[in-house]
């Protein structure tokens, strides 16, 4: 049962995963709203009853699961569709990660939260108590996501720009992980902000 939150984010390929790990090899719960985003859509959940209701019986396959690439086509030209897609989908997943890591055992949790500046910063997740962002120079962001997902240049800087700058990410951070090194760079920046967290849930 963890009173303490801390929120994770930072840009895509800046190092979420890498810096989870190794939070997680420390004890520490840490839940994905990315995984999130998948289980409140499943067969039989109140949202996708209600995605269906909004958008149409052809968004749901044969199997009665949802049809994401669908759904996608319904909501990507068209910013209207996608923020009554949102409405729905998004107090699920901030509701799910909340209830993940209230239940979670261990002295604090995460919420890793890629999308938390652009999806309206604190006020939108006023629960947490603390938020640790991944700071990466693009420059390092664009190679990694390169190596990573095997994607031309041109597709990546474009995924980079669709998203919040390193400024607007920065400007919400207690805290900073700093990952333009080595891997091992990383471990002791979480050793000194694991003791932190666990010094401020005491108090
Ligand atoms: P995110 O979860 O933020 O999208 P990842 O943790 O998956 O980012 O990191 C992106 C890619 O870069 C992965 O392939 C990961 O192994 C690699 N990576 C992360 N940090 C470093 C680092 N310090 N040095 C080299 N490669 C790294």
């Amino acid at each position: 049962m963890s009173n303490f939150i801390v929120g994770l984010t930072g840009g895509i390929a800046s190092g979420k995963s890498e810096v989870s790990r190794r939070f997680e090899a420390l004890g520490i719960t840490v839940a994905d709203a990315d995984i999130a985003a998948r289980e409140v859509v499943a067969v039989g959940s109140p949202a996708l009853a209600e995605i269906v209701e909004r958008f149409g019986p052809d968004v749901v396959q044969a199997d009665g699961s949802l049809d994401r690439s669908r759904l996608r086509q319904r909501v990507f030209a068209d910013a209207g569709e996608r923020r009554a897609l949102e409405a729905i989908t998004h107090p699920a997943i901030r509701a799910r990660v909340k209830s993940l890591c209230e239940s979670a055992p261990g002295p604090y949790a995460m919420a890793a939260i890629p999308l938390l500046t652009e999806a309206g910063g604190r006020p939108s997740y006023p629960w947490l108590d603390r938020i640790l962002v991944i700071d990466t120079p693009e420059a390092v962001q664009l190679s990694r996501l390169l190596r990573r997902d095997t994607i031309d240049e041109v597709l990546a800087q474009r995924m980079i720009d669709a998203q919040a700058t390193r400024q607007q990410r920065l400007a919400l951070a207690d805290d900073v992980i700093l990952n333009d090194g080595l891997p091992e760079q990383l471990q002791p920046q979480v050793e000194r902000l694991d003791s932190l967290y666990r010094h401020l849930a005491r108090q």
